[in-house]
């Protein structure tokens, strides 16, 4: 069964006069284990799908379930803490804090949560673990990526969400990022949405589903990779 299934998501922004349709019906289910892939020009949709799919933005109509809870009923409260407890969110912006070490960086989050990695154990999982004790302006911007997604995972995410990871990154550097993100999938059968543009995703996607105009115009499995039973 789908860990996440949306119905009909529909967002539309408005500011004074003008309304625009972001999502205009979307139906998306997400499977346990898979890595699916947000494909699509800028403006269509995908990253207000990811925000509402992560309990950082709400729908203007429509159905998200999340293991059959449906979010869009949600408080604020709940919101907060379905965040907290669910989900491991990566931007294109790696968001560390630049005066501790990308071991501190890790420990910030594993110091709240209740059934944490160790900072160490999330860290070698992204190849870092040789720069622990480095600080992020001596790191380079993968690396820095790499600690943001150590950082995201140490809390055992059940989701992890990923907008752009590699979009600050030139695509070798941004493949490794990827790369990284494959093997957390793999050793903690985390399920993956990832928005990127590098063309490298397409070897660790299991589906690829193409936004246009605020739907998907194309929903792809990908004959390359076997999906998670
Ligand atoms: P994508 O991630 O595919 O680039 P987005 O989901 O970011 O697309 O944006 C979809 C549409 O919604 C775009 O037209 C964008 O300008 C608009 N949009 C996104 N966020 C906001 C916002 N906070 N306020 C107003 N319009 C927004
Ligand atoms: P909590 O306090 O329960 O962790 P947050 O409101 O901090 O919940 O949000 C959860 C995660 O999403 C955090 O990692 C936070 O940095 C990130 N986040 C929240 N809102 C945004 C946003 N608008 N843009 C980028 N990241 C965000």
């Amino acid at each position: 069964s789908p860990i996440f299934s949306a119905h009909g998501v529909t967002k539309v922004y408005r500011s004074g006069e003008v309304e625009v349709f972001a999502l205009r019906g979307v139906d998306l289910d997400l499977y346990e284990g898979e890595i699916a892939v947000l494909l699509g020009p800028s403006g269509s949709g995908k990253s207000t799908l990811l925000n509402i799919m992560g309990g950082l933005d709400r729908a203007t109509a429509g159905e998200v379930r999340f293991r059959g809870q449906d979010l869009t009923t949600f408080s604020e409260r709940q919101f907060t803490r379905f965040r907290r407890d669910h989900i491991g969110f990566v931007f294109q912006f790696y968001n560390l804090i630049p005066s501790l070490t990308a071991w501190e960086n890790v420990a910030l989050v594993t110091e709240i949560s209740s059934n944490p990695m160790k900072p160490d154990e999330a860290l070698e999982m992204v190849g870092l673990k040789d720069r622990m004790a480095h600080f992020p302006a001596q790191l380079s911007g993968g690396e820095q990526q790499r600690v943001a997604i150590a950082r995201a995972i140490a809390k055992r995410p059940e989701v992890m969400l990923c907008d752009e990871p590699t979009g600050a990154l030139d695509s070798k550097t941004g493949i490794l990022v990827l790369e990284a993100l494959s093997r957390i999938n793999e050793e903690m059968k985390t399920t993956m949405a990832i928005i990127t543009h590098n063309a490298g995703i397409r070897q660790i996607a299991h589906r690829v589903f193409t936004f246009k105009d605020g739907r998907i115009a194309d929903a792809a499995v990908n004959d390359q990779r076997a999906r998670p039973a």
